[in-house]
Parts: C-alpha cells; structure tokens; sequence
C-alpha cells in the first residue's frame, strides 16, 4: 500500500518556479517509468491485516486510505500546488467554491466574527451572508483599499480576515502584508483568494498570509473543463483542521480531475506569460477607445493598486475590467454579441478568450461602487492579440453613436 508520496529530490529548493512546474509532484521511479503519475481510482483501500485496517487514520493525512481522502494521484497535485504556493500543506476540494466554504468553516465558530474584503467573489459573499451567519457567525465587509486601516475594524471577536487581490470583478489590489501583519499581531487568522495572479505570479504566504485559497478551476487547470480546489496552508494544524473539515463535508477532488489539473500546470508559466501578454495587449488599445472610461488593469502605470502589485506581484494574468462610457445595456448587449473570437460565460483562466457583465454596485455594502460606466470583465485567452483587437475593433461599431 502506497504511503505518502515522494515529493521529490532534495534540491528542489534551489529550482525556479518554470523549473518546479515541470518536475513537482512526479516520480517516475515510483510511476513504473511513466513521465506522469497515474490515475488512482479507487473507493475501497485493501488492507492486508485487521491490525493495519484498524491503523487506518494513520494515513488520513498523507496516506491512501480511502478513496474519499485522496489517492495517489491527488496526493501528487497537491505536493505539487503546496511546493508552487511555497507552503507546506494543501487540501484538495471538489471545486473553488468548496474550498472557499471549507477553508473558514474550519476556521469559524458561533460567536466570531470575520472581515471580508467588499471585493471578494459573489459566492463567497453569499456563503458568508447566508451560511455563516445560519451557524451565529457574523460577517462585515472593509474597503478593500483600506490597507492597515483594517485595524479599527477588529472587534474583540474576529477571528479571521479574507481578501481577494485584486477583486476578480473590480481589481482593487489590497495592502496584504500590512493586513497581514496586523492579524498576526493579534492572533487573527488570515485567507486570501489567490485566483487572479494564480500561485505562479503571487505567493500570499511569503506577504505573511496563514491560508491560500486557489480555485484551480482557473490557471491551474487551464482549459475550462475541469472544477478543483486546493487551500494551502504552513500550518500543520491549520491544515489538519481544514482537511478534517473536508473530509467531514464529504468533498472530493476526483482522481480524474487531480490528473487533469497537474497536467494543466504543466504549462500554467508559458500560458502565464501569453495571457500577461494579451491582457495588457487589450488594456492598453481599450484605453486609447473613445467608448471606454477606464481600464481597470492593476499592471497599467496610472491604474490606483499598481504600485502595490509591483510590489507584491510577480505578473499579471489576463483578466481585468473596462468600464465602457455607453449606459446602453442594449447597445453593449449587441456589441459583446457581435463578437466572433470573445464569448459571454462564466468562470476564466481557460486558453479562450472570454467577456462578461459586472455589476460591483448591487453587491458592495462597505464602499459603494461610485465609478461611472458600465462594467464589461474581459479574460484575454492565447488567441493572437491582433485577432482579439479586430474583433473587439468590429464589435465596438454596435456602440458607436450611443
Ligand atoms: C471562479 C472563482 C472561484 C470559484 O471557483 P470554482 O472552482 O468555479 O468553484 C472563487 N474565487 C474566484 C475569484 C473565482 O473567480
């Protein structure tokens, strides 16, 4: 029976992050010489004694003892992301929302209090506003450019601040070492939703924060057909007590899907690089539109959070925010829809290039979304960036004259 699995070579410490990419979370000694581990499908685990069975939760944190605590395969995906967030430990979950749901359960109880970013994900709001405050937690929201301002909103009870940096919908980037730094001085567990610059472009660990949620739905997996999760942690008991918490719930990341996230990350640095790339192709022609107000693009020079980013970031990925002059809904529903290359849907971090409509002021109770404009949130895929700018160039007709 597999115990835990090899990690990898002892110098893997001095490796780049392109480097790690390549080698984390695969042995192909122990693969039969396969270049990838295998899939591990499995609900039963024979063991080959009563004694070794009735051992069983030895291996509930880093062995195979059954199928719903992780195979061989997820343990390899998630050597692999705890190695690229530069943490120690990370817990697989069903999708980013689970993982979300899961990480502060883990961390809250009735009675607390938790300050989450008024820039956080749509689903974390509502797992907060509704599920939380059900089980006696309470939840306000801060500014998210508040930075060590955070401080004078700590009661005597909070137990825990979430942020998101940028905002995956408005992309105000937060001060999270300053945030971090306060919580950890009073004993106040910190969370960051990692998914816009995914691990490769932003370690939240080393800016001092205890747990970093990645929905690898995203980047991580890379090509839209797959929902997986992952929370790392330094804390071993943070991380024990999250994956408890999962294995409670019952959430599973599927074999399948671990294989297909690892292969996925196998090219999450080239893929970075070209959706950097074509992100900032975008921004820099949307900003030249007479049809657009502003380009909410953390990596422009005049854009409020980039002096932070160059700070903490290493790049950026390929999502940001235009917030077009025309307040005809019609008119920009016809122009989205003029689109060939640029599709209307859900989600992002796939290889196709994607647009939605935001609504940040039906959301915010903390600070009021007071920028003017109707808000569209691009995903620049790998597609070639003069092929997406003909296309937004055609698409852009529908409004002129509104
Ligand atoms: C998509 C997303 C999630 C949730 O991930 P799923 O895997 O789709 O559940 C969480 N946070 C942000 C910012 C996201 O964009």
């Amino acid at each position: 029976m597999t115990a835990a699995i090899s990690i990898g070579s002892p110098t893997r410490e001095a490796l780049r992050d392109d480097t790690l990419l390549i080698h984390a979370g695969r042995d192909p000694r122990h693969q039969q010489g396969a270049v990838n581990p295998p899939i591990m499908r499995a609900s039963t685990i024979i063991f080959d004694t009563m004694e070794a069975y009735d051992r069983r939760k030895e291996l509930f944190y880093d062995g195979v003892s059954y199928g719903l605590y992780g195979t061989s395969t997820a343990h390899a995906l998630s050597a692999a992301i705890a190695e690229l967030e530069g943490g120690s430990r990370t817990v697989l979950t069903g999708s980013g929302t689970a993982a979300i749901a899961l990480a502060l359960t883990a961390i809250l109880q009735r009675g607390d209090h938790v300050l989450v970013a008024d820039s956080a994900y749509q689903n974390t709001r509502t797992f907060c506003d509704t599920t939380l405050a059900k089980f006696g937690v309470e939840t306000s929201y801060y500014d998210p450019t508040i930075g060590a301002g955070v401080e004078a909103l700590i009661r005597p009870n909070t137990r825990a601040i979430y942020m998101e940096s940028p905002g995956s919908l408005t992309f105000e980037v937060q001060d999270v070492p300053a945030i971090a730094s306060i919580a950890r001085r009073r004993g106040i567990v910190t969370l960051i939703d990692n998914s816009w610059a995914s691990p490769l472009y932003c370690k939240p660990l080393q800016l001092g924060v205890d747990v970093s949620i990645q929905p690898a739905t995203k980047y991580l997996s890379g090509h839209s057909d797959v929902l997986l999760g992952a929370v790392t942690t330094r804390d071993e008991a943070l991380f024990k007590a999250i994956k408890d918490i999962a294995g409670r719930f019952g959430s599973n990341a599927a074999p399948d899907d671990c294989y297909l996230v690892l292969r996925g990350m196998r090219s999450l640095a080239v893929r970075m690089e070209r959706h950097q790339a074509n992100g900032l192709a975008l921004a820099r022609w949307l900003e030249g539109r007479p049809e657009v107000a502003r380009v909410l693009h953390p990596s422009l020079p005049d854009d409020p959070g980039h002096e932070i980013w160059r700070r903490d970031f290493k790049g950026a990925s390929g999502l940001f925010g235009v917030l077009l002059r025309s307040d005809s809904r019609d008119a920009i529903a016809c122009m989205i829809e003029r689109c060939r290359l640029f599709k209307i849907g859900s989600s992002w971090g796939g290889f196709e290039s994607l647009i939605v409509p935001g609504y940040p002021q039906k959301a915010r109770t903390a600070r009021p979304w007071t920028e003017r404009g109707f808000l569209l949130r691009f995903h620049a895929g790998l597609e070639d960036a003069g092929d997406l700018i003909i296309d937004l160039e055609r698409a852009f007709a529908a409004l002129r004259g509104v």
